[in-house]
């Protein structure tokens, strides 16, 4: 049996006093596209933080590709990982953010580079080459030297995508990647993240655009109150929620 991509079994995680997740069970299995809705503050950016390493779960499991995150385990006990083998883990996961967060005083094909020569010793020659068809993939051959300045808030995350996919994980992450941009440029971005998904990657997409998780989500989960109220195929959880929370939030958005 292939391990799950993405495994939570009662995933908590606490700020203080305040419960942001109580209990998230989610699986995602390798190739699918999960979209994750659900009110502001239910938990839904902490639960990707804690995919990728950047915030500690406080009870339940979480495993990616099979290995818990930041642990590993054996005869049947967890140990904590070392710094540099929780860097080999993160590399298999790649993040997109609301806020792109480029590196400013680089150029696109630069921001691209930058990770595989750094972090993982490429010569720049073979970065630069992989940089140049990753951002040919996202439409945005002709703006290579562009600094982000220079670039649309669209085109600064189709940048923002192509620098991820350039450690090429078996995992991507979006939080809300259109969020923050004009209306006439979320499209674009769709566009890209579409193709990635018909290209049989695996992603986790919290997202508000109802009709793209309707298109492309093999799962659709609806998370409130720092745990999955419901979930399923797009169409059925769009049309016909079964849970009254769902019902509410569904109403209010659609
Ligand atoms: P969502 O992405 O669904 O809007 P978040 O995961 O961002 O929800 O936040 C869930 C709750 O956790 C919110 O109440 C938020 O204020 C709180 N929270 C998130 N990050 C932190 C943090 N680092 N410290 C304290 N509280 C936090
Ligand atoms: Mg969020």
């Amino acid at each position: 049996m292939t391990s799950a991509a993405v495994e939570a079994v009662r995933v908590h995680k606490n700020f203080g006093p305040l419960q942001v997740l109580r209990g998230v069970d989610l699986r995602v299995e390798p190739g699918e596209v999960c979209c994750i809705i659900g009110p502001s503050g239910s938990g839904k950016s902490t639960f990707l933080r804690c995919i990728n390493h950047l915030e500690r779960i406080d009870a339940g499991r979480l495993y990616v590709d099979g290995q818990p995150v930041g642990y590993a385990e054996r005869g049947g006990r967890l140990y904590e990982l070392t710094e540099r083998k929780v860097a080999r883990q993160r590399r298999q996961v790649g993040m997109v953010f609301q806020r792109f967060n480029l590196f400013g005083h680089l150029t696109a094909l630069e921001n691209v580079m930058e990770a595989p020569i750094q972090v993982d010793r490429k010569s720049k020659e073979t970065a630069r080459r992989e940089a140049c068809a990753l951002l040919e993939q996202v439409g945005l051959t002709n703006r290579q030297n562009a600094y982000p300045t220079q670039l649309s808030g669209g085109q600064q995350q189709r940048v923002a995508i192509a620098r991820a996919l350039a450690m090429q994980p078996k995992l991507m992450l979006f939080d809300e990647p259109t969020s923050a941009l004009d209306p006439e440029l979320v499209g674009e971005v769709l566009d890209v993240m579409r193709q990635l998904a018909r290209d049989g990657m695996t992603m986790v997409v919290v997202t508000h655009e109802m009709g793209f998780a309707r298109e492309i989500a093999d799962n659709l989960v609806f998370m409130d109150g720092g745990a999955v109220v419901e979930s399923g195929l797009p169409t059925a959880l769009l049309t016909n929620p079964t849970h009254p929370r769902t019902q509410d939030f569904l109403a209010k958005v659609l």
